[in-house]
């Protein structure tokens, strides 16, 4: 009489975000996860769709740096038409959440931006929110960021920064570069602040934390480097049990070493892809605020070979976890790395916890291959990522 549909979905391995169950089934009613059950008590009149076999059922992927995607650039396009094109494009490789990144742009970009985020969550309900990354940051550290753009905040930004109510306001920030109390303030406002693009010494790094800074973004890249006399942001990051810190796992941005130590430090890593609009589009090209971005050997670079975001989208950067850096796959998936990590810099894992993880789990199933027998096609895209990360460590 409630007139609700229930169907399942069995897998060999269901995997809740905490542990494996052997032989499962997620039962569905109307868009709801209403049970996990083992696949010999579900009753013979239910719709079940059987995954492949040796496929694993797992929670969608959180990613909370994706600048683009289905050919399109958030920077270029910052509207609601734009987001649910990226949104749809980063879907169909397991991204069930995410934060649409706006690199450093001028104040009109960043107020269209925010206002799009703002207007297309209710109706995208994937999009958490929104990453600024810039433009507050190092003019030593600007990656491919246009140096123009790169400034200190004024009062206008923390007007605009703290008028933002519809959703996550994660803000990437070189701490040296904004005045002392600024990311208090941000924080204070309930946003949630990153390092990146930053040449912060240890110090500075440990003041900025104290402030309530607690993210770093793309660990290693574009950041004062790890070094005997100045331990800099990346020893600070390791040593804390409250950072989390995204890491690009393309075997490209970041030698698999280093990522191996990252780790093994006491904080949160989370992959991350910081994805460029070719993931999932159709075209190996694209225009980065002026600047020819090409796809050469699955990486986005600019005409001068510098790495500018990339192509590589969550699931195999996932399976890169598996097989660069040898982790068992339960740890590569939900909560450490993909979906508690980043919940947890931005505050929703309580609500993953709590039902939501269950919600979150089945907007879109993502299956992903047994590590002794990855699919074809994830083996492959692991082949060429190695292969590529060897053409780099000869250069
Ligand atoms: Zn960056």
């Amino acid at each position: 009489m409630n007139g609700c549909s229930r169907r399942a979905v069995a897998a060999d391995v269901v995997f809740d975000g905490e542990k494996k169950h052997d032989d499962f089934a997620v039962v569905i009613e109307d868009a709801q996860i209403a049970a996990l059950t083992p696949r010999s008590d579900l009753p013979s009149s239910i719709e079940v769709y059987n995954v492949p076999q040796g496929a694993w059922l797992a929670p969608g992927f959180i990613d909370i740096q994706v600048n683009g995607g289905g050919d399109v650039l958030f920077n270029a396009d910052p509207t609601p038409a734009a987001l649910a094109k990226i949104a749809q494009a980063h879907r169909k490789f397991g991204v069930t959440s995410f934060l649409p990144t706006l690199i450093t742009d001028s104040d009109e970009a960043m107020v269209a931006a925010l206002g799009a985020v703002g207007a297309v969550m209710a109706r995208e309900p994937g999009i958490l929110g929104i990453h600024l990354e810039g433009p507050f940051l190092s003019p030593q550290k600007p990656g491919v960021h246009r140096r123009e753009f790169i400034r200190r905040p004024q009062a206008h930004h923390r007007q605009m920064l703290g008028a933002f109510r519809e959703g996550v306001l994660l803000v990437t920030l070189a701490p040296e570069e904004t005045p002392s109390g600024f990311i208090a303030e941000l924080v204070a406002a309930g946003a949630k602040v990153s390092l990146g693009h930053s040449m912060a010494t240890y110090e500075q790094t440990r003041a900025a934390m104290a402030e309530g800074l607690t993210g770093f973004t793309h660990l290693f890249n574009a950041m004062r480097p790890l070094s005997a006399r100045e331990p800099g942001p990346v020893a600070a990051a390791l040593e804390s049990p409250r950072a989390s810190y995204g890491m690009i796992v393309d075997g490209e941005h970041v030698a698999p070493a280093m990522l191996g130590l990252a780790m093994r430090g006491v904080g949160r890593p989370m992959v991350v892809s910081d994805a460029m609009p070719p993931v999932g589009g159709t075209k190996a090209e694209f225009d980065l605020l002026g600047a020819r971005i090409v796809v050469r050997d699955g990486s986005c670079r600019t005409q001068e070979g510098a790495l500018a975001g990339s192509s590589i989208e969550m699931a195999s950067a996932v399976r890169n976890c598996v097989r660069l850096l040898g982790l068992p796959l339960e740890q590569a998936r939900a909560q450490h790395l993909s979906t508690f990590h980043p919940a947890t810099l931005i505050e929703r894992p309580r609500n993953l916890r709590r039902g939501g993880l269950r919600r979150h789990f089945l907007r879109r199933e993502v299956l992903i291959g047994r590590h002794r027998s990855l699919p074809k096609s994830a083996a492959s895209s692991i082949q060429s990522n190695e292969s590529r990360s060897e053409k780099l460590s000869a250069i």
